[in-house]
């Protein structure tokens, strides 16, 4: 008889963004009159930029041509996107990764959920708390994470580094080493990153412990500080022990276009395997590539003309990150992150949890933002806000908290 995968059973209802929805809309309802401005979506809100939308309408013309149509896209994507990452992304900052190294696809929401896919069973893994929660439920659904307990908010077989203020958001080597770990820099959702010199000492961590490092750089594009490297091989021997995921979305606005890419060197050889050949097996079989279309978008991504867009549009988000942080900051609130990262971290005042907060500021200052405690149980006591929003309500939105203190 037909049984299911136990381990979607253990998982926790997904609550977050299912719990704001109904509170928000409880509250709209009974307050028409009111404007609710949203600093809880993490998604972009500024349009494709004109340099992409042309090679779209390039590219969906070669479609409808007979002498140009494409069919299946190769393993591992176009050579001309795949170009363009090692020249711009890489060649650039003076890493040399090569064109059978990189691995495009739709996203890095699949590709971090699909990368555990390599590793054995029994392998152990770490991750920062709070936490961007896909790198955590799909090893749940792979029976990696042991059991959810309801009390600690804890997964049993997961090892949790707590990033909290007390730490400055840098993560301490956790007592039990791991065989994986995951770190997203800059950080989602606490919006601080790490200096290149502390995270040299992951990689070398890695490397002594013989251990994997996946290293989610969605949010590269933001980073403004000089001492923040934008790849982690930036670091010395990153290539024997990291995998980097890369993202469309937040640099380009390809959240509904869907396009990201890989990073699996060959030097990454774990048990006398190697990673790449491993992914480049794994995605031959389950994959069949990001359209064409996308592709040719995502070339367009690393243009000239592109760039100077995409980093306007940037720009647009960050001086809405820096209005939050610099306007919450002056009204009394302790805040973090919003440097190199579209993400505000602030701490609840007068001890409130991040629920308590998040009605509050919904009630009377009809603001929109996402309790810390969804992240994880070290985002307690924490309260998420976006700088995806709109210039003209997040203006409006600080004025509220000012009122608010
Ligand atoms: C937004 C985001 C991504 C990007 O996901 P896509 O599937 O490429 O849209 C990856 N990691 C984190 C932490 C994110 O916040």
């Amino acid at each position: 008889m037909v049984k299911v995968n136990e381990n979607y059973t253990r998982l926790p209802g997904s609550y977050l963004f299912s719990t704001i929805g109904k509170k928000v809309t409880a509250y709209k309802a009974e307050n028409p009159d009111k404007k609710v401005i949203s600093l809880g979506i993490g998604d972009v809100t500024q349009p494709l930029v004109p340099a992409v939308i042309k090679a779209l309408h390039a590219a969906v013309d070669e479609m409808g041509n007979a002498e140009t149509f494409k069919g299946y896209s190769p393993d591992g994507g176009y050579e001309f996107l795949r170009k363009a990452i090692k020249e711009k992304d890489y060649g650039a900052r003076g890493v040399d990764i090569g064109l059978d190294e990189i691995f495009v696809s739709d996203g890095a929401k699949s590709d971090s959920s699909n990368i555990q896919e390599l590793f054995a069973n029994n392998c152990r893994i770490a991750v920062c708390d709070p936490v961007y929660p896909v790198y955590i439920d799909s090893n749940a659904m792979a029976g990696r994470a042991g059991y959810y307990d309801k009390a600690s908010g804890k997964w049993t077989d997961v090892i949790y580094m707590p990033c909290t203020a007390e730490n400055d958001f840098v993560p301490a080597f956790p007592e039990t080493v791991p065989d994986i770990i995951y770190l997203c820099l800059p950080n989602n959702p606490t919006g601080t990153t790490l200096p290149k010199n502390e995270l040299q000492k992951w990689v070398d961590y890695a490397n002594e412990n013989k251990i994997v490092i996946i290293y989610d750089a969605a949010y590269e594009a933001y980073i403004s500080e000089e001492n923040v490297a934008h790849s982690i091989y930036e670091c010395d021997g990153a290539k024997e022990c990291a995998i980097e995921l890369r993202s469309f979305s937040k640099n380009a606005g390809f959240t509904g276009t869907r396009l990201g890419f890989t990073v699996v060197p060959k030097d990454l050889v774990v048990d006398g395997v190697s990673l790449n050949g491993m992914w480049a097996r794994r995605q031959g079989s389950k994959f069949n590539g990001a359209p064409y279309i996308v592709q040719r978008a995502g070339e367009a991504v690393y243009s000239d003309e592109a760039k100077r867009e995409t980093a306007e549009q940037v720009a647009y988000y960050m001086r809405n990150a820096k209005i939050i942080r610099e306007g919450l900051a002056n009204a009394g609130f302790t805040v973090y992150g919003g440097v190199n990262a579209p993400y505000i971290w602030l701490k609840t005042p007068d001890e409130l949890t991040s629920w308590e907060f998040f009605d509050k500021l919904l009630h009377e200052a009809d603001i929109v933002g996402t309790p810390g405690s969804g992240f994880g149980p070290s985002g307690e006591g924490y309260f998420r806000l976006t700088a995806f929003g709109k210039y003209e309500d997040t203006l409006e939105a600080v004025k509220r908290f000012e009122k608010l203190r």
